[in-house]
């Protein structure tokens, strides 16, 4: 069998930003709908409602054994909840990730979000720091990849990143799940840690398409799958946050897929300027 390349043609890249712009309009549609009382269930109808009403299809259903369109992982879950009948609480931690496949290509990304709680101000601000470093260190990523020679220096910058911001006594990183190339499938070569790795990785040039996702816990990086089989939470049982966006290198740099204006604002801040693909 070939082996497919890693690098994609600027018309497969082309291909990657209507998957990408409708995965974003899936989240948007639940961060629209985050509230006390809400279940997690019906922010899964509301992404899969606005990933088919634009002829897309959810491409976490094409995962083996996973029957739902996002993963709403909520408070010491970190990644892999599955969506169901758990209402939302003031105060909760929640990330989701989603994803949409359109003409046989994929989009794939993920925010977290704090739902409100007057009544526990110190909470609320401690969660919100972990999702915005967590945000930052996934801008710090892709901004990175803008000039990086090799994959390598994606995740030396989220480290980089999460410990300057981090409060005392840092912030734990997930080792056991890291990013990844994304097209065709969702999940392809090659991996995208968030860390700092001997190997330099991948060479970084354009044709790569990659989903960038940092995971960050507020104590120890250790976790365990939930008797669920999917459900991935903290060992200690603090708060996770995970945030994730796909990326194309072209010949004029990078292009945000799932953001629609391609990350602009948030890459500002950084002195990159990120370029549609011609
Ligand atoms: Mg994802
Ligand atoms: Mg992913």
């Amino acid at each position: 069998m070939l082996r497919r390349s890693i690098y994609k043609t600027p018309a497969q890249l082309r291909a990657m930003v209507e998957p990408g712009l409708i995965t974003a309009a899936a989240l948007d549609a639940v961060r629209a709908l985050v509230a006390p009382g809400v279940t997690t269930g019906a922010l899964d109808a509301a992404a899969s409602e606005a990933i088919v009403s634009r002829g897309a299809r959810s491409n976490f259903q094409l995962v083996r054994g996973y029957r739902h369109t996002i993963c709403a992982s909520v408070n010491e879950q970190v990644v892999h909840g599955i969506p169901g009948d758990r209402m939302l609480e003031p105060g909760d931690i929640v990330s989701i990730d989603c994803g949409a496949e359109y003409k046989g290509w994929n989009g794939d990304s993920a925010f977290t979000v704090v739902v409100p709680d007057p009544s526990r101000p110190e909470l609320v601000a401690q969660r919100e720091r972990l999702s915005e470093v967590t945000r930052g260190s996934l801008w710090a990523g892709i901004a990175a990849l803008a000039s990086a020679s090799h994959l390598g220096q994606v995740g030396a910058a989220i480290q980089d990143y999460i410990e300057a911001n981090a409060p005392e006594g840092g912030y734990g990183i997930l080792r056991d799940y890291v990013g990844h190339g994304i097209g065709r499938k969702m999940h392809e070569s090659p991996s995208i840690f968030n860390y700092r790795t001997p190997e330099p990785g991948a060479e970084v040039r354009p044709g790569l398409a990659v989903a960038i996702e940092p995971m960050v816990v507020a104590g120890d990086q250790a976790t365990f799958t939930e008797d669920d089989d999917w459900t991935v939470s903290t060992l200690d049982g603090s708060s996770g946050s995970h945030w994730e966006h796909s990326v194309a290198v072209h010949d004029q740099g990078v292009w945000v897929l799932t953001a629609p204006d391609g990350g602009a604002a948030e890459l500002a801040r950084f002195g990159v300027t990120p370029q549609p693909i011609a």
